[in-house]
Formats: structure tokens, sequence, C-alpha cells
């Protein structure tokens, strides 16, 4: 694949800086960590983006997980489309957002009750809030290098473009604001019950990406995800998957139905609104009582569960809920992990991949937490980066975010990403 010098890009991003901060609407898009400059997108279909010079890219970052169906599929644009036709919101409630809960329900079991909104910041944000009303408790646990959207008391040690800011949470946060918010190492289960054991009546909820994705893919040892179930159940606090990138990716039920963990409360996000912005937050039934109109805990949105979102939602669900189709992603994806890894093999690069998520590290050792991901070569990184993209490969750009593969990645793109990728790291 040939790529021009992307002359129409570059003119855009000055365009667009010259009125937008850093030109871009989400600081990671600005492809500064990586020493580029963004690619302007004007078409995108199956496992391919197309930008305003015309060059034609395989996508692995696939709008941060969202298209596990691949970019702009007709049956969720029909959907959408249909659901346009009908008026874009009403503020007012539709069939469709009880028709999207049932079948959310359906996947997660822990989610008994839901309520729908527009990103995962506020969901994360909302089933906090719900989880401190419930508890009547204030401390939350979260862990470094996961991240949960952009509440500023959740910008505490923070993974995705976050890890990039040097004074690792952000400007503008108070500290009182962080104050109930505890972060703690990744896979360290000692860590955990330390804490616990001094503080843990105080403890409203333990926060957690199941799979963390937002510092690269960093997999959970077992006995660590056990011990948030198994701690947060002895100290009466709450144990909240936040599942926005694995939900409904690894597995029709994510990392709770792929790990048999099950949490007293879940968001999920990206992949559920099938491209539109939707996510949504749930728990026990007991739990989610607490929410208002029923219960003390305010929470509210105007454009929450609008039937454009959820149109395309039941439209990407049905298409997930097909039989077979997590195995045969899942076989596709462990056919070009095991190809992977004969290639960086001996190169000091670290693989961490579940299912259909993957991210190469520049290390030498064990990637199993954000002190390890921040040991990782970010310059060896930026060179692969911008190797991958001159053969016409965007790969999710920060060492600090995961891959994806979606069932439109065919084994003959994957054979030329392979080979591709072999070629960028020498
Ligand atoms: N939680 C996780 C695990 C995420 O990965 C993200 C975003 N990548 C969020 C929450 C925040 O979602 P949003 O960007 O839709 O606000």
């Amino acid at each position: 694949m040939k790529i021009n010098d992307r002359k129409q890009s570059k003119k855009a991003f000055s365009d667009a800086q010259s009125i937008i901060p850093g030109g871009v609407n989400s600081p990671v898009r600005a492809l500064k960590s990586v020493g580029t400059t963004p690619l302007f997108i004007k078409r995108a279909e199956g496992a391919y983006l197309v930008d305003i010079d015309s060059n034609k890219f395989i996508d692995f970052c696939m709008s941060w997980g969202v298209f596990i169906l691949g970019h702009n599929n007709n049956g969720v644009n029909d959907a959408a489309i249909k659901a346009i036709g009908n008026g874009s919101s009403y503020g007012i409630p539709t069939l469709l957002e009880t028709e999207l809960a049932k079948k959310v329900r359906s996947a997660f079991h822990s989610m008994e009750r839901l309520r729908f909104v527009n990103s995962g910041t506020e969901a994360t944000m909302s089933a906090i809030r719900v989880a401190r009303g419930y508890t009547g408790r204030d401390v939350v646990i979260k862990f470094d290098g996961c991240y949960h959207g952009h509440a500023d008391h959740l910008l505490v040690s923070a993974g995705s473009a976050v890890a990039n800011i040097s004074n690792a949470s952000s400007a503008g946060v108070p500290s009182a604001f962080t104050k109930y918010t505890v972060s703690l190492p990744y896979n360290n289960v000692s860590a955990l019950e330390n804490y616990f054991s001094k503080e843990g009546t105080k403890v409203a909820a333990v926060i957690i990406e199941p799979v963390a994705c937002n510092m690269g893919v960093v997999v959970p040892d077992k006995e660590f995800l056990s011990a948030t179930r198994r701690l947060t159940e002895k100290y009466g606090a709450l144990l909240i998957f936040d599942e926005v990138i694995t939900g409904f990716r690894l597995a029709y039920g994510g990392a709770q139905q792929r790990f048999g963990i099950h949490p007293d409360m879940t968001t999920v996000g990206k992949i559920v609104g099938g491209g539109y912005p939707a996510a949504a937050f749930g728990g026990r039934e007991d739990i989610m009582k607490m929410l208002a109109p029923e219960g003390p805990v305010y929470q509210a949105g105007t454009l929450s569960g609008n039937p454009v979102a959820m149109s395309a939602g039941i439209a990407t669900l049905d298409n997930l809920s097909a039989p077979g189709f997590y195995e045969e992603l899942e076989a596709r994806s462990n056919w070009f992990i095991r190809r992977l890894q004969c290639i960086i093999q001996g190169k000091d690069i670290q693989l961490n991949h579940v299912g259909s998520m993957f991210t190469l590290f520049f290390n030498a050792s064990d990637v199993k937490n954000f002190e390890d991901t921040k040991r990782s070569d970010q310059q060896r990184f930026a060179r692969y980066f911008n190797n991958m993209l001159k053969r016409g490969i965007y790969v999710s750009p920060s060492q600090f975010e995961g891959n994806f593969i979606s069932v439109t990645h065919t084994p003959e793109i994957l054979e030329y990403v392979l080979h591709s990728i072999e070629e960028s790291i020498e």
C-alpha cells in the first residue's frame, strides 16, 4: 500500500489547531507521543480507514474498540438511519431503550437493572455515585494505569492519554476532589489486602478494568481478580467492573463471563452504542434502586437512551449474539497472536493479549502493571508506529492503548499486517 505525504491532513491539522485546542477533540488523537500529526478521515469501511489524501489504512484502533463488526456495517447503518427517519431524540421514553436494556441484561447477568448514558465517563461516574449512595461510604479504590473516563475524582494515576501527562493526573482537579480516591498497583494482591485490612470499612467500591486496556493490554492474574471479589465482599464494599472496553469484546458477557466473576455493578460503553454515543451502568436491583426517581441518588441526561444510538446498539448486539460469533473471532485472533509471538521472539518485545485485543510493549521483561508499562521504550514504539503507518497500517497510536481485531480483519489482511510488523520492528 503506497502512502502519500498526507498533505491535506497536515493542512487540515494546522487549520484545526487554530480553533480547537491541540487540533483535536480528544488528546491522544493528536499523535503527539508518536511524533507525527493526525490523519483526517473521510470514510471508513470494514477494516479500512481512508484519509482526506485518499490513503487507505488498515485500522487496528477501530475507534478505540467500538467496531468489533468493522466500520460502516450495513445492518447497523440501516437501523440508525431508520431511527433518524422518526426523529433523532424526544427526551421522552421509547420502546427501544427497554429492548436494548433487556439485551444488555441477557449478556451481563450482574446488570439486573441498568440505565443508559452517553459516554463511558458518565457511566463510571454515575456507578460510583450510586455505590457511594448505597454504602454510605466515600472511599473508592482504583488501580494505577486503569482509566475510567475523565471525571475529576477518577483522574488519579490514570492510564490512556493521561499517562502521557507529566503530573500523572490533571491540572484543574482540586486535591479535595480526589481525597477519597485511592489508587493501588494492578495485579498486587497484598497491596489490596493491606489497604482493606486498615481502611476496609470506609471503602464504598473497588472499580477495575477486569483486563486493563488503558496502559496497553495488561491481563489480571487470576488470584488478583478473585481478591477484588473476595475483599469487597468481606468488607461490604461494592465491586464495579468497568467493561467499557471488555464488554461485548472478550465474550458476549464481557470479562466477567470469561473469568467467571460476578461483580455488584458493571459499566459498558463503546460496542453497546454501535458507533453512536451510548454507554450504560447497572447492577443488582437493590443497588440500582438508589437512583432517582426511585431513590435519592441523582443522575440524568438530555440525550440518554436516544433512539439512534439505541437502534444501532440493538442491531450490533443482534449480530454479536449470533451463534459462533465469538468463537470465530477468537480463533482468528489466536492464529494471529501465535504468528506474532514467533515474529517478536528474541527482540525484547512483550506481547500482551486476550481474545481480540493486544499490545506490543517494547520492553525486555513481563508487563503486569503500570510501572512495567512505563519502562517500555516509547521512542521505539514511536518508530514502530510510524513504520506501520508508512505501510498503510494504523495501530493504536500510543504504548498505553490496546489494538482491536474485528471480524472484518480477514486472514489476508492479517497476513499483510504480520509481514509489516516484522519489517517495522527491525
Ligand atoms: N472506561 C474505560 C475502561 C475506557 O476505556 C474508557 C475510554 N476509553 C472510559 C471508561 C471512558 O469512556 P468515554 O471515552 O466514552 O467517556
